[in-house]
This record gives C-alpha cells, sequence and structure tokens, in this order.
C-alpha cells in the first residue's frame, strides 16, 4: 500500500509549528513517531495536503522531574525513554509498566508519549485498507453513514486502544495543548470524548506539547495487565491500569483505569471509595473487578469477543490489584 502525495513541514520550534497548523488548518497532519499515522496513512484513512513533522522540536523531549517531586513529560519522549527513566520506574511505576507493554521495541523506539495519548480509536471495520472498506462498505468513522458494530445507532463506537493513558489517568496527569493563541493545560479525563470518531478534545489547529504528573501522585505501587492476540507485538484488547498506596496493611488510597474496551480510557468510577480504608482481600479485589467490568462496554470492535475482553478486564482487574496489595 503506498503513501498518498503529501507536502512536508519540518518546524524546529512548538511556535513555528503551530504557525503551519493555523495556516493549513484542516489539511494537516501531525507527525510524531509515526508508528501509527504512517500506516493509516497507507491505508489512506487519512490523506492530508500538508504533514507537520514534529521530529526536530526539541524542546518537546525528554523527562524533567521538579524541585516539588511532580514531572513534566515532553509530548515527543519515546515509549522507550519512558520505560527506561529510572526516575519514572521509582516513583510513577504505573507508566514505565505500561510503557513497556506498547507493540514492540522496535515501535518504542519511534513511538511516543503524544502519539500514544493522540492515538486514534480502532475497529475491524475501519483500520483495514481502501479496497477492503469499499467491498465491505464504508462506515460513521470514515466516508459512510451506519455503523457495522451497532447496526441501526448513530454512534462510532470504535475503542481507545493506547496502553499509557489509563495509567496516565489513574496518576491525574494534566496535559498541555498549543496553538497559535497561546497555551492551555487540561487534565487527561477532560481530552477524550467518548465518541469513537471525535474521540479527543483537539481542534485541528492544536499540538499537544507536554505531560504533566503531579507530585501528590508519586510513590503509588503501580500494576499494568493487557490483553492482546500476540505478545510480542499487539494493541490492547482490555487493559488495566491500578495504583494504590497503603498504610498499616489497609488501602490508603487507590485507583484503576481501563483501556482498550470503550472510545475512550477511563478511571473505573467508585473504585476509590470501595478500595479505601478496607483490608486487601479476595473478596474485596473481586468486587473491584467486578466494579471495573461494569464501566467496561466492548462490542464487536476486534478479533476477541466483547464477553471474554469484559471477562478479562475483571480477572486482570482482580490480579492487578492483588498484586498492588502484596508486599
Ligand atoms: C504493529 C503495531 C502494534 C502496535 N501496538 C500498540 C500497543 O500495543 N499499544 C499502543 O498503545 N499502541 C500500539 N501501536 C500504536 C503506536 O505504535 C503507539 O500508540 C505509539 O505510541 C504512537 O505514537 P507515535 O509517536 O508513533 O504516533 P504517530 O503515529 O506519529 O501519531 C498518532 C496520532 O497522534 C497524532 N499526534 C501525535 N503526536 C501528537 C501531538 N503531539 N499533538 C497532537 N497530535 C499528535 C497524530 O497526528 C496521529 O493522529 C501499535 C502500532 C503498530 C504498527
Ligand atoms: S464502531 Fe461502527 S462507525 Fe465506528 S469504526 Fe466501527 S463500524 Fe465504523
Amino acid at each position: 500500500m503506498s503513501l498518498p502525495q503529501f507536502k512536508l513541514l519540518r518546524p524546529r520550534r512548538i511556535e513555528e509549528a503551530v504557525g503551519y497548523l493555523d495556516q493549513h488548518s484542516g489539511n494537516v497532519r501531525v507527525l510524531a513517531g509515526g508508528t501509527d499515522l504512517i500506516p493509516s496513512m497507507r491505508q489512506k484513512l487519512f490523506e492530508p495536503e500538508y504533514v507537520l513533522d514534529l521530529g526536530s522540536i526539541s524542546a518537546m523531549r525528554g523527562i524533567k522531574p521538579n524541585a516539588d517531586g511532580a514531572v513534566e513529560i515532553g509530548a515527543l519522549t519515546t515509549l522507550r525513554a519512558v520505560e527506561r527513566s529510572d526516575f519514572l520506574r521509582q516513583h510513577y511505576s504505573v507508566l514505565t509498566e505500561a510503557a513497556a507493554t506498547v507493540a514492540s521495541p522496535v515501535l518504542r523506539n519511534m513511538g511516543t508519549m503524544g502519539g500514544n495519548i493522540c492515538l486514534d480509536t480502532r475497529c475491524l471495520w475501519y483500520n483495514q485498507s481502501l479496497t477492503w472498506r469499499k467491498g465491505c462498505g464504508f462506515c460513521i468513522k470514515k466516508d459512510g453513514d451506519l455503523c457495522h458494530v451497532a447496526p441501526g445507532g448513530t454512534k462510532c463506537w470504535a475503542a481507545f486502544s493506547g496502553d499509557t493513558p489509563p495509567a496516565l489517568l489513574c496518576l491525574h496527569a494534566e496535559i498541555e495543548i498549543a496553538s497559535a493563541g497561546g497555551t492551555r493545560r487540561i487534565p487527561l479525563r477532560d481530552f477524550y470524548t467518548g465518541f469513537g470518531d471525535t474521540y479527543r478534545q483537539l481542534q485541528p489547529n492544536e499540538l499537544v506539547t507536554r505531560v504533566f504528573l503531579p507530585a501528590a501522585s508519586a510513590d503509588y505501587r503501580g500494576v499494568y495487565r493487557k490483553l492482546r492476540v500476540r505478545g510480542s507485538i499487539d494493541y490492547p484488547l482490555a487493559g488495566i491500569a491500578v495504583v494504590m498506596k497503603r498504610s498499616n496493611g489497609h488501602v490508603a488510597d487507590a485507583r484503576i483505569g481501563i483501556t482498550a474496551v470503550n472510545p475512550a480510557p477511563l478511571l473505573v468510577e467508585g473504585a476509590t471509595a470501595l478500595l479505601t480504608g478496607k483490608r486487601m482481600d479476595d473478596s474485596l479485589a473481586e468486587a473491584a473487578g467486578d466494579l471495573a467490568a461494569k464501566t467496561a462496554k466492548p462490542l464487536t470492535t476486534s478479533a476477541l469477543t466483547p464477553e471474554y475482553r469484559r471477562e478479562m478486564i475483571r480477572v486482570f482487574t482482580k490480579r492487578a490489584i492483588l498484586a498492588a496489595a502484596s508486599n
């Protein structure tokens, strides 16, 4: 599958990049590591006139701990750098665990934090070549007006399938978004819409530039578990992140994030209240698993059945909770 023709823009500074986005608004795609964008362009899911290559913007790279223990991660920082960061492993281990499961080492060398956060949602009926989609019929997410997964509905249910966002949600991460008009900072949980087609709150002239992890989220025990078809290189078909702090044998605080089973990564509502102040045992971990499984709404967007994916959310949550609570 060949790439469509495009003009390449290579800014060196963030101001220059957002200037280009403003100038060509709606007709330009941002390229970070390209590990998702390039295959999608080959499948003719995107055929922009311009591609904005962020690769030369050094100000968007790096992991910078602040004096107060918080940390700032440039959106262009590779997943490999995140996975290998001693600081992050020591203080925000759920993020390094999640990053280490993305795709394969080669793709993690190229793939970036910003790209993982902005990753397009996925569906069996969408992530296909143009010939395949033409043959089977287009859908709401691209060029059509019906959904093959939920016929009769008007919503796209394509699944958000990034590994690091559930971990970032557990850490109460915030992101910085830049445009020619200035920058804004929002909690990551407000970035996702819950719709498979218009899945993120990002204007065509905006760029994700930084990720912030607050000091208050440091030093939690973190666990990430994922279900995938090929263990060596694959998107999650269900993913679960857990962070936990304990005190005197009881849970002092805990959060659960899930991915790949809804059009957005989500924090499991009620998990903190369920777990906090309790002594961990099998039945408490099972109750947390039930709650996470209720939050998961997988549909037939992938190779595995929705029932199996929801069940694995239950099973992985229980295991992850018990692992986070173990000595
Ligand atoms: C075989 C294979 C397996 C994979 N397995 C996994 C997996 O297990 N888990 C997983 O999470 N991902 C997986 N991926 C997807 C991808 O490799 C990762 O999600 C990676 O982190 C994407 O980052 P990138 O920098 O390459 O993004 P790109 O491909 O450059 O961009 C992805 C999207 O984000 C947008 N974008 C990128 N950066 C920014 C920014 N700073 N601001 C605004 N928009 C931006 C792009 O325009 C594009 O729409 C897989 C990909 C392949 C090909
Ligand atoms: S969920 Fe429906 S509309 Fe969305 S990509 Fe799949 S088939 Fe298309």
